[in-house]
């Protein structure tokens, strides 16, 4: 039988391995553990990448998230809209900002924040709109940014699963005031530990960042406010500049698996028997995920496993329901398209060394396993 996981990260490591040991030795050798040389070029090929001014790199994308949020002047008493179905890292910045994250609706064809639900969640004391490019599509960021900048309201990306993704042509993370990146392993540009960075165009907010970033010092042992450890360490700098040239590569890898996937699946949603991720005709995606939708989903992730291929969830609670954000005092109904991903959301096996065999044979399986239910 075979046996096909949901993400293979030594498949990567092995086709690049002699450079990465090359790099990893030479941090060794220059004791550039925290920062240094490796992390600052990581920073310029990044910024470019995604067509920032600047790119600064942290500890992880939790520590972007909060960040930005500091770096905008958002605090206690402030609202951060965000979307209901995310990681829920998403509202942790808001949250140790002392802001409360308030949550909209995801459109049912983009999964992503859905523009027309935006504006009655907004108050006077909204300061920031937070779309998530989730799975690897960009957000619809055109009606939401006329929305918000008609209002002076910033939009920080949370772009920590779309690396490279373009929305409209334009690279997502460098459209709104702040992009917030994660580079943790299972991410498509994955370090080998925590990372993350925050992108910027404004040199103030860029200035700001780095200060923050390393114990609020703008000149050593001289701290002008409350700062923070979110410092990148040397070897995840290495590695993030060995992987980053072969990203596209990667992502036109991911593109191929995932419409492979939707050829073989695409009866089964024209029957309305599943529900497939689509691109909308200004997204250029990068799946990081493959989420397709299907009733008795946990039935069906059975039989998956059975027939040899591992499956995730992303993500079986939407963040209006988990305790941390006071799901007591929420209902459900609430938010129901990110209610209805949650109770049927499977993520099929995707990374960028699956072959067309393998993918073929997790498309076969599917639908056969939901037909015959
Ligand atoms: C992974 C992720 C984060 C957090 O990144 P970490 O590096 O794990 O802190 C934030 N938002 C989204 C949407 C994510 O997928």
């Amino acid at each position: 039988m075979r046996n096909i996981p949901f993400l293979d990260l030594k498949a990567q490591y092995d086709s690049i391995a002699p450079d990465i040991h090359r790099e990893l030795k030479e941090v060794c050798e220059k004791n550039a553990y925290i920062l240094g040389p490796k992390v600052t070029a990581f920073e310029d090929a990044f910024a470019r990448y995604v067509g920032a001014k600047h790119c600064i790199a942290l500890n992880s994308g939790t520590s972007a998230l909060h960040l930005a949020m500091l770096c905008l002047k958002i605090g206690p008493g402030d609202e951060v809209i965000l979307p209901a179905m995310t990681f829920i890292a998403t509202a942790w910045g808001a949250l140790y900002a002392g802001a409360n994250p308030v949550m909209v609706d995801v459109d049912p064809v983009t999964r992503t924040l859905d523009p027309t639900k935006l504006e009655a969640a907004i108050t006077p004391r909204t300061k920031a709109i937070i779309p998530v490019h989730l799975y690897g599509q960009p957000a619809d960021l055109n009606p939401i940014r006329q929305i918000a900048d008609r209002r002076g309201i910033p939009v920080v990306e949370d772009a920590a699963q779309s690396h490279g993704a373009k929305y409209r042509g334009t690279p997502v993370g460098a459209i709104g005031a702040i992009g917030c990146f994660s580079f943790y392993p299972g991410k498509n540009l994955g370090a080998y530990g925590e990372g993350g960075a925050l992108t910027t165009n404004d040199d103030a907010i860029a200035k700001h960042a780095r200060v923050l970033r390393d114990h609020g010092q703008s000149q050593r042992y001289h701290h002008d406010e409350i700062g923070f450890n979110y410092r990148m360490d040397g070897f995840q700098g290495a590695v993030l500049g060995v992987k980053l040239p072969h990203l596209t590569e990667w992502s036109n890898q991911r593109r191929r698996v995932a419409s492979l996937y939707s050829d073989k699946l695409a009866p089964l949603a024209r029957d309305g028997l599943l529900s497939i991720p689509s691109e909308a005709e200004w997204s250029h995606g990068v799946f990081h995920l493959y989420v397709v939708l299907a009733r008795k989903r946990d039935d069906v992730r059975q039989q998956l496993e059975r027939a040899g291929i591992q499956t995730g969830l992303h993500y079986p609670i939407p963040l209006h329901l988990q305790k941390a954000l006071g799901a007591s005092q929420r209902k459900r109904g609430e938010f129901p398209v990110s209610e209805r991903i949650g109770e049927e959301c499977i993520s099929l096996p995707m990374f960028p060394e699956l072959s067309d065999a393998d993918a073929g044979y997790v498309a076969d399986q599917v639908t056969q396993i939901v037909r015959r239910d």
